[in-house]
């Protein structure tokens, strides 16, 4: 039994040229990492659209979402 997603290489339809690097984060870009194709794809779902696996994506605006974050414990506490 094999629980691990793989590649069937539907990804490189998507792929993400590693030059894009050189213009700033990747990430930024709007592009997201598949772990598990080991490649960098310009696609807007949360699953990669190869091996189906949850596509790894910083979020865009990083410090409203530490704001957030710092609200939500302060009210907690
Ligand atoms: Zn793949
Ligand atoms: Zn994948």
């Amino acid at each position: 039994m094999n629980l691990r997603l793989s590649c069937n290489r539907i990804c490189s339809k998507y792929a993400v040229k590693k030059l894009a690097a050189k213009y700033g984060g990747l990430y930024e870009a709007g592009h997201k990492r598949c772990t598990s194709c080991e490649i960098y794809l310009i696609w807007d779902e949360v699953h990669c659209p190869c091996c189906g696996c949850v596509l790894r994506a910083k979020p865009r605006n990083a410090k409203a979402r530490s704001k957030l974050l710092e609200m939500v414990n302060q009210k907690n506490s």
